[in-house]
């Protein structure tokens, strides 16, 4: 049987963002998807128009339903919303602490949306990250997950991670997709690892990205790939598709523009 992911996320009526594109994305790499809605939005590219919050009793439900109907073999977490969200999440995730669960801390649509209020911000850091294998701020979240400002180097980024590492998830990925330069560097930083994905930076601006890549590590953990090869995969695809080249069409060994290298691992 193929994998499965629970989806825990919100609808983009837009398309580019939410859960059509994790389910888009889930069936790119061979996995199937269950699903619990968290919101409904009414987007467009350039604006957040309306938000519907699931009430959580409903939210509660779709997780036990989804998890009695088959084994999930990875969660994926997405937009929340609000901290009752965030709180029926939490009473619901399964207690086999084994579970990979894959935290994209969605805070701000590019369009400038506030998808996670400020209660529900805490309660993500105090509730949530403990039960989590990994979470997948960008530069901008990881700042504002801590109220700090946003780091400018990449020292400063790996003690970021280190604090939001604090709050109980094994594994902090920072996105560094949000600087400029040639490249595009990610750190994985676990409590006795670093490790950097770097990538050729692209110049592309697309939607939906944070949700495509949070989406496929979990498929990637959901075949029982270990999490830093879960997460280079991942960039890899994401990158492959905002190149719109096809990636997955294309023979074995064949990798294309994109060149995703990463330095051996270092103890910390
Ligand atoms: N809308 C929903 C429902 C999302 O889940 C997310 C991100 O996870 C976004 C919007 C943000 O996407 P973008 O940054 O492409 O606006």
């Amino acid at each position: 049987m193929r994998p499965a992911v629970l989806v825990i996320a919100a609808t983009d009526s837009s398309g580019g963002a939410g859960l059509t594109r994790d389910v888009r994305v889930l069936t790119d790499f061979s996995t199937d998807a269950l699903c619990a809605i968290t919101a409904v939005t009414a987007q467009s590219d350039s604006q957040v128009a309306a938000v519907h919050h699931v009430p959580p009793q409903i939210i509660r439900a779709q997780i036990a339903a989804a998890l009695a109907t088959r084994r999930a073999d990875a969660i994926k977490i997405g937009m929340l919303g609000t901290r009752a969200t965030v709180e029926a999440v939490v009473e619901s995730l399964p207690a086999d602490v084994s579970m990979p669960i894959v935290l994209d801390p969605v805070l701000v649509s590019s369009s400038g949306g506030v998808l996670l209020d400020a209660d529900g911000r805490t309660a993500m850091r105090g509730k949530l990250f403990p039960r989590v294998m990994v979470i997948t701020p960008n530069v901008p979240e990881a700042a504002a997950l801590l109220d700090e400002d946003m780091a400018t180097n990449e020292q400063a980024l790996i003690e970021q991670a280190e604090r939001l590492l604090a709050f109980g998830p094994r594994a902090v990925l920072i996105k560094g997709g949000h600087w400029d330069g040639e490249e595009a560097v990610d750190l994985l930083v676990c409590a006795d690892s670093l490790q950097r994905i770097v990538s050729t930076r692209l110049q592309a601006r697309s939607r939906g990205t944070g949700c495509a890549l949070a989406s496929a590590i979990s498929a990637g953990l959901a075949h029982g790939v270990p999490l830093f090869e879960a997460c280079r995969e991942a960039k890899r695809y994401v990158a492959e598709e905002m190149l719109g080249s096809g990636f997955l069409a294309r023979s074995p060994g064949e990798e294309g523009k994109m060149v995703i290298s990463n330095t051996p691992v270092m103890q910390r």
